[in-house]
């Protein structure tokens, strides 16, 4: 056991109670854990502020002066003590909740106090709860330069552990753990790139002695957490390159076949290229693990087939899993059509397959007369058996973890098949180098010829009359409309509610059409029973909770208005924007929300208006939100990155995936005494630092 594997209990200041609250509150257990708790900001302590000065936007300030006087205002728990605070130009209230009999016994009028706090605005006054108070003269100018702020929670604030706690804590274990720091990069590496040696950004990222030395520090810890990220994607997709020989497809006259006489269209260009791509792994000798990347409607169903047609001629079969009852079904009717041309068998499989046909699928599977089999998870059932399985392709793959996919590896039972993910969530690079840092990546980044760009608007609420007036005339142009509804709460009750008032008010608004609902508590074959009529055109609009969101087709859909827009994240409006457009008509997508809105939802609104590119989109939403409240990757848990952050690292992290690559390229094994470096830090590297379960 290694000094920092030490149970946070046994630090000096810590103790049985604070160890629980620690490890409860910021999943700190060890040492380690603790050294690792960055500060997620500093706040410089050399600049004061006048009263005078303070706005509304500032997080912070910093004021000196003196409480003239004491007051307690209000009843109950609206109960508080006030302060009133000048400094000789201005005044302002510092006000406690809590602990007031604690300040009235510490905190005295007349002499100088340092303040600092959040300014809060109450009609043309300012006032700071809680304020922090050290009397001027205590004031320890060289320790005040840059504060570091720790993630804390609520649970701890109450249990009076702050930053200053933490701080204090990390000085104790500062103090003992100097020896115990080993150096984790290789000294050609902080050269090559002058970074600061890891004890001195240890002790600097707790302690800067300055702005440079924080910076510095910054970017070596970043620089350390994503090279060791992306060394260990790069080491596992090495091993399976080397380690998993691949079924070999290269039988292509059914391909000739199918393109000279089935093909409904022309591919385009990006579709061919990633086809070239998929067929160079698919006959390699080694297993493929490729990622499938293109924007809504850019035509991943037809490659799928096609890779899938490759297989078959090989004498092999194809599966795809999709995440949703719905998606599944829209899969199976699109391959349908092309593997009726074909003459291949196509089944399809999900939770509300009835028994008596499963067990009909099993023994077609078994036999291999079933070619192709669609579905939903049902397919990793343990019944589910395939004669030779040679190609699993996964849509919306970020849905399902890496243990569901080698599950499908399993299903072979010898070789692996081929694994094709298919995402039409456009990832930007740096989160898809990390997201799926250990497959290969294709890209359509062509949408097919002939396309309009959809028309994008944004309405208030207000203006839901000319919406209304503009269904109207669409739908009597012939054209079908989606309404789609948020997930306003967790609660499901309500997020009903909020579908089906809608529902009622479009009911009331247009009497004269028929009108499909769509939502997640519907029974499968309910949904199925809606979305077919809509699909036959029987009704005119589908109002919807999200359940549409991914992969629905629906070409003669042509408007998309999305309630409460404000709600949703930039991918997702993105997402549910895709699902018009993909006839020949001109397609619109209103977006409507209330007045008023915060800026972030603001700028959400104008991209959607500006751009149809979901990558720019998906950059602007990696920007705004952080790679955590990206889709799809809120529950993944790859993303816990202790100090580098996805959305503004990128620089670095291709710095990282670069160094990562060419050392794996030069030394795989990590032989070379100065790898020796990297190889005891990867062997001690806890598993609990990147979530690899559930890595995709
Ligand atoms: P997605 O990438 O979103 O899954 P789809 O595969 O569903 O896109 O394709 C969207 C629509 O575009 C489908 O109706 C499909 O038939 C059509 N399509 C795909 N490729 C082409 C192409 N090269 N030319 C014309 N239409 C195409
Ligand atoms: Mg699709």
């Amino acid at each position: 056991m290694s000094f920092f594997d030490s149970s946070i209990e046994f630090l000096k200041g810590v103790g049985p109670q604070r160890a629980v609250l620690l490890q409860k509150e910021l999943k700190i257990f060890t040492f380690g854990d603790l050294l690792q708790h960055y500060p997620f900001r500093y706040e410089d302590r050399t600049k004061f502020y006048s009263i005078k000065e303070i706005n509304e936007e500032m997080p912070y300030v910093q004021l000196i002066g003196k409480i003239t006087r004491f007051e307690v205002i209000g009843l109950g728990f609206k109960k508080r003590l006030v302060g009133h605070f000048s400094d000789g130009n201005g005044a302002i209230e510092l006000v406690w909740f809590q602990g007031v009999p604690w300040v009235m016994q510490k905190i005295k009028t007349g002499i100088e106090y340092v303040v600092f706090g959040k300014p809060n605005r109450f009609g043309s006054n300012f006032s700071i709860a809680h304020p922090e108070l050290e009397p001027a003269s205590m004031r320890n100018e060289k320790a005040g330069f840059l504060q570091p702020v720790y993630p804390l929670s609520e649970k701890l604030r109450a249990r009076k552990i702050d930053s200053k706690t933490i701080s204090k804590l990390q000085q104790e274990l500062l103090k003992i753990s100097q020896t115990h720091i080993n150096e984790t990069l290789p000294d050609y590496l902080l050269k090559k790139f002058r970074y600061p040696g890891k004890k001195e950004s240890i002790n600097n990222i707790h302690f800067p002695s300055g702005i440079e030395s924080l910076n510095a520090a910054q970017s070596r810890l970043k620089f350390e957490e994503l090279f060791y990220l992306q060394l260990r994607l790069l080491k596992m997709k090495l091993f399976r390159y080397e380690k998993f020989k691949g079924q070999s497809f290269n039988d292509t006259a059914i391909l000739t076949d199918f393109y000279k006489n089935h093909l409904p269209f022309t591919l385009t260009d990006a579709q061919k290229k990633v086809i070239r791509e998929i067929y160079n792994d698919m006959k390699s000798g080694h297993q493929m693990n490729r990622l499938l990347q293109g924007d809504v409607g850019s035509g991943k169903t037809i490659v799928s087939f096609i890779c899938m047609l490759l297989v078959i001629g090989g004498d092999a079969q194809a599966a795809l899993m999709a995440p949703t009852e719905i998606l599944s079904h829209q899969h199976y009717n699109s391959l349908k059509k092309y593997a009726d041309a074909m003459g291949i068998s196509i089944g399809r499989l999900s939770g509300s397959t009835k028994k008596s046909e499963r067990k009909i699928l099993h023994e077609k599977l078994r036999d291999g007369s079933l070619k192709i089999l669609v579905g939903t998870h049902a397919l990793l059932e343990e019944e589910v058996k395939f004669y030779k399985l040679g190609l699993a392709v996964i849509d919306e793959q970020h849905r399902f973890g890496v243990a569901q996919r080698s599950k499908l590896w399993q299903k072979n039972a010898g070789l692996y098949p081929h694994v094709l993910v298919m995402t039409a969530t456009p990832i930007p690079r740096t989160l898809a180098m990390t997201l799926y840092g250990d497959l290969d990546i294709s890209i359509i980044d062509e949408l097919p010829k002939g396309r309009k760009p959809i028309k994008t608007t944004h309405q208030f609420d207000s203006h839901r009359l000319q919406v209304n007036a503009f269904i109207k005339v669409q739908v009597e142009l012939g054209r079908q409309v989606y309404i789609v509804y948020p997930l306003i709460d967790e609660s499901e009750k309500l997020d009903l509610k909020h579908v089906m008032d809608g529902y009622e008010s479009i009911s009331r608004s247009f009497p004269e059409y028929a009108i499909s609902i769509l939502h997640g508590q519907m029974k499968s074959d309910a949904k199925d029973f809606e979305m077919g009529r809509f699909l036959k055109n029987e009704t005119k609009i589908m109002v919807a909770t999200t359940v549409i969101e991914v992969g629905v087709d629906v070409p003669n859909a042509s408007v998309m208005i999305i309630e409460s827009a404000e709600r949703f994240g930039l991918s997702q409006l993105h997402q549910l924007r895709g699902r018009v457009g993909r006839g020949a008509e001109q397609s619109y997508c209103i977006l409507i929300t209330s007045f008023k809105m915060s800026p972030e939802a603001k700028l959400r609104m104008s991209t959607m208006v500006k751009t149809n590119n979901g990558f720019e989109i998906a950059d602007t939403d990696l920007k705004l939100r952080g790679p955590g409240d990206l889709m799809g990757t809120q529950q993944s848990g790859v993303l816990d990155l202790l100090i580098a952050d996805l959305g503004k690292d990128g620089d670095i992290l291709l710095k990282a995936r670069e160094n990562a690559a060419e050392i794996l390229d030069k030394d795989p094994e990590l032989k070379e005494p100065k790898h020796q470096s990297i190889k005891n830090h990867l062997s001690s590297l806890k598993k609990s630092v990147v979530n690899w379960a559930k890595i995709s």
